[in-house]
């Protein structure tokens, strides 16, 4: 399950950016995955939970957010949200296009209790 590779990642980025005394203090796990990384958010916050339970961050929130597919259009520079995989320019039908975001996967922010 290439989701818990990904759970494990983030788990990996936020003990890295907390410093000893915030080992406890953790609320919420903010993330922002791009659509074209096929990641099942159900199967991601399962992972989580699962590889959490009974560490420091047993019990946080993992909050996911989907970014869109983008596109650049070579031809006439038009940017589009995708919803689907239609590789050309929906304004002019071109197929000269690049993905400008939807393949990222970052740590937004790590919200700690007060
Ligand atoms: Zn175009």
């Amino acid at each position: 399950m290439h989701e818990l590779s990904i759970a494990q990642n983030i788990i990996d980025i936020v003990q890295e950016n907390l410093a000893p005394d915030q080992k406890q203090v953790v609320k919420t796990v903010r993330v922002k995955v791009g659509k074209l990384t096929n990641i099942l958010v159900d199967s991601l916050l399962f992972g989580f939970e699962a590889l959490t339970r009974e560490t420091n961050l047993d019990g946080v929130t993992l909050e996911v957010e989907q970014l869109p597919l983008r596109i650049k259009c070579d031809d006439c520079g038009q940017e589009t949200d995708l919803d689907d995989y239609v590789f050309s320019c929906p304004v002019c039908h071109s197929s000269a296009i690049k993905v400008i975001s939807g393949q990222e996967l970052l740590v937004q922010e790590i919200e700690l209790n007060d």
